[in-house]
C-alpha cells in the first residue's frame, strides 16, 4: 500500500477500533485488543524509522520504543488483572508504562533541537515560562494530593511518577512547539497524540481508571493517542519533521504573547480559584511559581529588547549606507553637509565640495558587462577612500556619481586630493569632477548645483579632468572665505 493511503486506512481502522473497544465487554479479550492498537502504533513508528534513518528516523525509533513500553504495560496489566488476579495498579506494569516517557521526551527534544533556527533565540525562555506555569496546576491538582497516604513506598513512587513524568513530557512538547518549523500534518498529528496521552494520564490519575456509565471511556484518550501516533508515522509528511517553516521565522506572534500571558496568569488564577471555592490555599507553590515566572518574563523582555536594539542599529546602518559600495549614501551626505556647514560657519574654515562622475561608464558596462561595472564602482570607491583624509567624506550620490565633501581644504588642496584620486582609479578608468567652494551663504542644493555645472563643463572639455565652479551669485561676503 502506498504512503498516501496507508495513513488513511490506519486512521479509519483506528477510529473504528476505538468505537469497538468502548463497546467490548470487560475481559482479557478487550485488554488484548487494546494492547494490539498500541503495538500497531509502535509497528508504524518502527516502519517509518527503518525507512528514514538519520535524525528523523531516530526520533521515530525512540517513539516506537516508547509505544512498545506502553503496549508491554498493557499486556502486563492484562496478566495481573485477568490471569494473576491481582490489582494491576500499581504493579510492575507501571514500570513498563513509565518507560514510555523518557523515550518519547527524548524524541521530542531531539526534534526540537534540529527544528530550531537562529531566530528562535527566545524560544527556550518561552518554553521555560509555559512549563513553569503549567507545573503549578499539576502540582496543586495531581502531585500534592498524591503525597502520602499510600500503602507502600512502591505505591507512593508510582503515584507520584505519573504526574512527574507528565510534566517532563509536557516540557518536551512545549519546547518542540516553541521553536519554529513546519507544522506539517504529521507534526500536528504527533502533537495531538501527545495531548491525548497527557489528557489520558490526567483522567487516569484523577479517577484511577474507574469506568463511566459502565464504559471504559477514561481509556479512550490513550487509544486515541496510539491511533494518532501511528497515523502521524504513516503520513507522507512523517519524513519532513525537521522541515523549516515556509513563512519565515516569526519575531513574536500574538498567539505566543497570549499563550504566555495566559500561562503567567495561572498563578494568580490558582490563588483566586482557591479563595473563591474555599479550598486550602497553595500559598507557597503560588509564591514560588510567581517568582520564577517574574524572573523568566523579565529575562524574556530583556532578550526582546536586545534584539530590538540590534535590529535598530542594523536598520540605521542600512539606511545610511549605499549597498553596493558601502559608502555613505545621499541621506547621510545631506546630514553630514548640514553639520559641515555649521562647523565651517563657526570656525570660519573653507568647505569644498566636488561632484565626481566616472567617464564613459555606460561604455564600460556595455563592453564588460554590468557585473564588471559594479566591481569597478566598488573598486573605485575603495581605492578613492584610501587616499582621503580623516575629515573628507565620499558619498555615493547615485549611479556612477559621487560627492566628495572636503572640510578645511582650500580649493588648491582639494584639487591635489582629486588628482590623487584620479591616479588611484582602478582599471585605467578616468573620472571628471566639478569642484565648488562654499560661499558661506548658499544652500547645500545650490553648492551641489554649482559643482554639477562644473562637472558638465569638465565633460564638455574632454573629460578626465577637474573644473572649478564659477563663483556663486553676488551677495554678502562669506565668513568661510575671510
Ligand atoms: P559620461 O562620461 O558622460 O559620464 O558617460 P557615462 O557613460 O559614464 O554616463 P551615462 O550617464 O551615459 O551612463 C551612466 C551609466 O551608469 C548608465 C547606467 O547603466 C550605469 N549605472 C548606473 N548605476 C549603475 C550601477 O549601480 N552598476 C552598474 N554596473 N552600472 C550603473
Ligand atoms: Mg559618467
Ligand atoms: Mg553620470
Amino acid at each position: 500500500m502506498d504512503g498516501s493511503r496507508a495513513w488513511r486506512v490506519f486512521l479509519l481502522g483506528g477510529l473504528v477500533a476505538l468505537g469497538v473497544y468502548v463497546l467490548l465487554p470487560y475481559g482479557p479479550f478487550r485488554d488484548a485488543f487494546y494492547a494490539s492498537v498500541g503495538l500497531s502504533g509502535a509497528a508504524a513508528s518502527f516502519l517509518v524509522a527503518a525507512r528514514l534513518r538519520g535524525t528523523v528516523g531516530l526520533a521515530w525509533a525512540l517513539m516506537g520504543l516508547g509505544l512498545v513500553g506502553t503496549a508491554t504495560g498493557d499486556l502486563m496489566w492484562l496478566y495481573y488483572d485477568h490471569i494473576a488476579g491481582v490489582d494491576p495498579f500499581p504493579s510492575p506494569a507501571d514500570i513498563a508504562y513509565l518507560l514510555q516517557y523518557p523515550f518519547v521526551t527524548a524524541a521530542l527534544l531531539l526534534l526540537a533541537r534540529h527544528r530550531r533556527t537562529p531566530g528562535d533565540r527566545g524560544a527556550l525562555l518561552d518554553s521555560a515560562i509555559v512549563t513553569a506555569g503549567l507545573l503549578l496546576p499539576y502540582w496543586v491538582l495531581l502531585i500534592d494530593p498524591n503525597i502520602g497516604g499510600h500503602e507502600s513506598t512502591f505505591d507512593q513512587l508510582v503515584a507520584l511518577a505519573y504526574p512527574l513524568a507528565d510534566v517532563v513530557l509536557l516540557a518536551g512538547l512545549v519546547r518542540l512547539l516553541s521553536v519554529s518549523g513546519a507544522r506539517t500534518p504529521s507534526f500536528r498529528l504527533l502533537t495531538l497524540a501527545m495531548i491525548s496521552l497527557l489528557t489520558g494520564d490526567v483522567i487516569f490519575i484523577s479517577t484511577e481508571g474507574a469506568e463511566v456509565f459502565g464504559l471504559p471511556l477514561g481509556d479512550t484518550p490513550f487509544l486515541m493517542s496510539y491511533v494518532l501516533w501511528g497515523t502521524a508515522a504513516l503520513h507522507p509528511s512523517a519524513q519532513d519533521l525537521l522541515s523549516t517553516s515556509s513563512d519565515g521565522v516569526p519575531f513574536f506572534t500574538t498567539r505566543r504573547l497570549l499563550t504566555l500571558m495566559a500561562v503567567v496568569l495561572l498563578a494568580p488564577g490558582t490563588m483566586a480559584a482557591q479563595l473563591v471555592s474555599g479550598f486550602e490555599l497553595s500559598a507557597w507553590p503560588v509564591t514560588i511559581t510567581s517568582a520564577v515566572l517574574f524572573v523568566l518574563v523579565v529575562a524574556r523582555m530583556s532578550d526582546l529588547l536586545h534584539r530590538l536594539q540590534d535590529q535598530a542599529r542594523m536598520l540605521d546602518e542600512v539606511a545610511r549606507t549605499d549597498t553596493l559600495t558601502g559608502l555613505p549614501n545621499r541621506r547621510t551626505l545631506d546630514a553630514q553637509l548640514a553639520r559641515e556647514y555649521a562647523r565651517a560657519e563657526r570656525d570660519g574654515t573653507p568647505l569644498c565640495l566636488a561632484m565626481v562622475d566616472l567617464d564613459r561608464f555606460k561604455l564600460f558596462n556595455d563592453t564588460h558587462g554590468h557585473q564588471a561595472g559594479d566591481l569597478l564602482l566598488t573598486g573605485a570607491a575603495t581605492a578613492w577612500s584610501l587616499v582621503l583624509g580623516g575629515q573628507d567624506m565620499l558619498a555615493r550620490y547615485g549611479g556612477e556619481e559621487f560627492v566628495l565633501v572636503m572640510p578645511g581644504r582650500e580649493p588648491a588642496d582639494a584639487e591635489a586630493l582629486l588628482a590623487a584620486m584620479r591616479a588611484a582609479t582602478p582599471q585605467e578608468q578616468t573620472f571628471s569632477a566639478g569642484l565648488a567652494l562654499w560661499d558661506g551663504r548658499e544652500r547645500p542644493s545650490d553648492l551641489l548645483h554649482r559643482a554639477d555645472l562644473a562637472l558638465y563643463a569638465a565633460k564638455e572639455a574632454g573629460r578626465d579632468r577637474v573644473v572649478r565652479a564659477s563663483g556663486s551669485r553676488p551677495g554678502p561676503p562669506s565668513r568661510a572665505r575671510t
